[in-house]
């Protein structure tokens, strides 16, 4: 039976222009995942009435016990459905709607907020990447209406643990206008956020949510910006914080191989070693500066100097596909600084990359470390909460860690 839902849904402008073309990717998504077939869609399977057709695909499916549903079998290198010319034959002969929920919805993420939904698209979909990363214009959001028998697969997060998330949509407007001001360099708008952040949580705890459509426009007004700005400039960058922020998560993460590595892909893990020479004799905070500025210099000319735009939409995105700053159950600052280690240990695989490869560095090279990052922020489950272990306890300290985070140019 289908069960028809109605939700508010907010989302990135570039959903709507996003279309499937397993022509343009190699049909990725269908080579090396697991696909669950949910309930309904068996039924319709069942019942298809060509029996060579019928008799395929049920042939393909086997049950999996841990998920409770049938699964396609993709034990080859593709699925078995997969036609020479790189489109489903199922959707070719029979329309999306056979599709199964799996297959209908990627790379769209949606997530459930009580009656509220929102909406984007998984990077690790190259084509999805192309489309919201290389726009040269601000990424911005729409608020649309989605009628979906679809819900079954998306993601539930209730507001109950964290009564903030009422207010989401308004809390990443506000955010979306600090993350794309021009008038900052990339860093000083990270850390405006977090001041911004913090006073977020004091108008949410005393209780004068209502005020939140002010913020935006109080944002915007020359005063505030003014005193923004100076408090912004006031807060140091301290080189051995960040190094050993950086190193020390790269070694938990690393330690459980859900980090910058895959066994068929590059691996990245190996170029902070080399950037930083790490296994060379650095032996004073000094020398490391002198490494640090060369790489940084690096990092400006070879990547944000040619695509500056990408990674601004990158930060934007995954702030967005994060629900962000309402991630986990705390406060609207401790799950900024979540966001803010993930995208400065992000952007340290970047910097070591420039470094290493120099001129060479290019835009495959950036989407394809786009596209690792965000399959490990997508799909290992681990990612988010071992990084939150590991900065708990700095986050008592909030403007100490901020500055052992984000240095005072870029
Ligand atoms: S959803 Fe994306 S990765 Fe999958 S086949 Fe379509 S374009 Fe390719």
């Amino acid at each position: 039976m289908d069960f028809k839902k109605n939700f508010v849904c907010v989302e990135p402008e570039y959903v709507k222009d996003f279309r499937c073309d397993g022509r343009k990717c190699n049909a990725k998504c269908c080579r090396g995942w697991q696909v669950d077939i949910d309930r309904r869609t068996h039924e319709v399977y069942k019942s298809i009435s060509d029996r060579e057709m019928r008799t395929k695909i049920l042939d393909n499916l086997y049950w999996n016990e841990p998920t409770n549903t049938y699964r396609m079998n993709l034990n080859q290198t593709s699925c078995p459905m997969l036609g020479d010319d790189l489109l489903c034959s199922i959707q070719k002969t029979y329309g999306a709607g056979y599709l199964s929920n799996t297959c209908a919805e990627f790379p769209r993420r949606t997530f459930v907020i009580d009656d509220f939904v929102e909406r984007s698209l998984s990077m690790t979909c190259p084509v999805a990447a192309e489309l919201a990363l290389l726009n040269p214009e601000p990424m911005k959001l729409v608020r649309t209406k989605l009628n979906t028998t679809r819900a079954a697969c998306f993601f539930y997060r209730s507001n109950q643990e964290m009564p903030a998330r009422k207010f989401l949509y308004q809390l990443q407007s506000i955010s979306f206008d600090v993350l794309q001001d021009h008038r900052l360099t990339l860093n000083q708008r990270l850390k405006a956020l977090a001041i911004v952040m913090s006073e977020l949580d004091s108008l949410i705890h005393n209780g004068r949510e209502q005020q939140l459509e002010l913020v935006s426009r109080v944002y915007h007004s020359a005063d505030y910006f003014q005193s923004l700005t100076a408090r912004v400039k006031s807060i140091p960058f301290v080189l051995p914080h960040y190094m050993t922020t950086m190193f020390g998560l790269l070694e938990t993460l690393n330690a459980k191989a859900i980090v910058y590595y895959s066994p068929t892909q590059r691996v990245f893990v190996n170029y902070p070693i080399q950037a930083f020479q790490t296994d060379e004799t650095i032996t004073t905070w000094q020398q490391m500066a002198t490494v640090y500025d060369r790489n940084i210099e690096a990092y400006r000319e070879h990547v944000l100097t040619r695509f500056g735009h990408v990674v601004e939409n990158y930060l934007v995105h995954s702030f967005f596909a994060g629900i962000y700053p309402c991630h986990a159950p705390m406060t609207l600052l401790n799950n900024y600084l979540l966001f803010l280690t993930l995208w400065k240990f992000f952007e340290f695989g970047l910097i070591s990359m420039a470094t290493v490869m120099g001129e060479k560095f290019s835009l495959d090279d950036l989407l394809e470390f786009i596209e690792r990052f965000a399959n490990r922020l997508d799909h290992a489950s681990l990612f988010h909460q071992m990084t939150l272990d590991f900065i708990t306890k700095e986050l008592s300290e909030p403007i100490e860690f901020l500055s052992g985070l984000v240095d005072d140019g870029v």
